[in-house]
């Protein structure tokens, strides 16, 4: 089973199930909430999550449109987005206390990706907007 946790460790995670497929995220909200170029995450059936400790930390910003973002009040980690309407969890791969088992196979919304940091030359597939489903 997989275990994570935000950067101050009060809050705590478990996945029931295993990791079907990650990717990188390269739009200007993954940006702004990790500071970074790009978000590393993970599909998770939202039954799948149990937070197993500080649940009572996660806070949630939602913005217009798209998913929740919850995070830790405490030390700011973005843990992952939860979709209202299908409940799909996209989980922060730097968050996770092991080796996931996935690799990130693709790299979605590069048309937004930061001017500072060129796309790695990895062979994935790159999309403009989001992965097609
Ligand atoms: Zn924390
Ligand atoms: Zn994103």
């Amino acid at each position: 089973m997989l275990t994570g946790s935000c950067l101050c460790g009060g809050v705590r995670y478990e996945l029931t199930e295993p990791l079907t497929y990650a990717g990188y995220c390269h739009c200007t909200r993954c940006q702004r909430r990790t500071g970074t170029a790009a978000s590393a995450n993970a599909s998770v059936k939202a039954e799948s999550l149990r937070v197993t400790q500080g649940a009572e930390l996660v806070r949630s910003y939602q913005p217009e449109d798209g998913a929740a973002k919850e995070f830790c009040s405490v030390c700011g980690s973005a843990l992952w987005s939860r979709h209202a309407q299908t409940g799909a969890v996209g989980l922060r791969l730097g968050t996770l206390d092991e080796d996931p088992g996935v690799r990130p196979t693709y790299h979605q919304f590069v048309a937004y990706a930061a001017p500072w940091e060129p796309i790695p030359d990895d062979g994935l597939p790159r999309y403009e907007e989001r992965r097609p489903s």
